[in-house]
């Protein structure tokens, strides 16, 4: 589903291009990063919108990402998408 959306609602005068956005998560001391994630991404402030359902997919990921982390204490990891 494509976000129609161009204009960012944050700051209102920003116009958002499509660019791969890099995701931190942390939990209990470790950290994950995703990276290549599809965003569109405001040019005057950096907010990033991502398409619908992308929010609950990457914290799934997360879940695994942290579990896979956990012998190593640090991961980072590419989105394929
Ligand atoms: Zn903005």
């Amino acid at each position: 589903m494509e976000l129609k959306e161009k204009v960012c609602k944050a700051c209102r005068v920003g116009k958002l291009r499509r660019h791969e956005v890099v995701q931190k998560f942390e939990r209990e001391g470790l950290e994950v990063r995703i990276e290549g994630i599809p965003a569109m991404v405001c040019e005057k402030c950096s907010q990033a919108y991502f398409p619908p359902g992308m929010g609950d997919k990457l914290s799934v990921a997360a879940d695994h990402l942290f579990t896979l982390s956990e012998a190593k204490h640090a991961g980072e990891y590419r989105a394929v998408v």
